[in-house]
């Protein structure tokens, strides 16, 4: 299922869509090959694994945290991350925090938000977003910017089923927009679409893709 890297870079370009080139399990061998075709920003879902791609690769290279994210170590990438996609709980805010006045950085991070059905995807629930914002907005998590959403939708071939997944986090993403930040300019990142459904996540309204079997091809865990 691999694409021509050149083109498929273009393409997002081309929409103004950020491309997250989804690294995890590859070679570092194989990310700088991708990075020296003019790309920056890479995707990884485990702390461990970024941490040692992390001493291999120029460090110009925008890293990107798109899993699950324990709040022991949130330390590691604190001093360098570029964006942290998977902020699901309060108890992961108030870790950041902690840790980014520590390093005395400003992470930005993404609210990830459960728009699949599937028990295995993380993600705040819709009806419980606005509970999450309180509490993150009592707090005064200054180090903290919230910066947009990311979501998984179901992995299934019903495409109907993932444009309304998309649409449900595009309506999100308005509504906090309207509501918490309207006059925060930095709360514009819509991430949502994979390899196998990034066309429908563009149609409604992603400009952020994370992309990892159409650049590298199949993992091999
Ligand atoms: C692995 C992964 C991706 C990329 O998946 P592909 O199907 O290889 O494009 C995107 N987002 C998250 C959170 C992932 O874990």
């Amino acid at each position: 299922m691999k694409m021509d890297f050149e083109s498929l870079k273009e393409k997002f370009e081309k929409e103004n869509v950020c491309l997250v080139a989804v690294s995890k399990t590859h070679h570092p061998k194989e990310i700088k090959k991708i990075y020296n075709k003019g790309q920056f920003h890479f995707g990884e879902n485990k702390v461990q694994e970024l941490m040692t791609k992390v001493d291999l690769l120029p460090n110009d290279i925008r890293w990107h945290m798109i899993g699950h994210l324990q709040s022991n170590k949130v330390k590691e990438i604190v001093p360098f991350v570029h964006l942290i996609h998977s902020l699901d709980r309060f108890s992961l805010a108030k870790e950041i925090q902690k840790q980014a006045k520590r390093y005395q950085r400003k992470i930005s991070v993404l609210l990830q938000i459960k728009i699949a059905e599937e028990d295995s995807k993380h993600g705040i629930e819709p009806e419980k977003i606005e509970e999450f914002m309180n509490q993150f907005l009592e707090r005064n998590y200054d180090q903290i910017k919230i910066k947009g959403v990311m979501g998984m939708a179901t992995f299934t071939k019903d495409e109907e089923k993932i444009k309304e997944e998309f649409q449900l986090l595009d309506r999100i993403f308005h509504r906090l927009k309207e509501n918490y930040f309207s006059d925060d300019d930095r709360f514009t990142i819509k991430s949502y679409g994979m390899s196998s459904d990034y066309e429908i996540a563009l149609d409604h309204g992603s400009n952020m893709v994370r992309i990892g079997t159409l650049i590298f091809g199949e993992r091999n865990y």
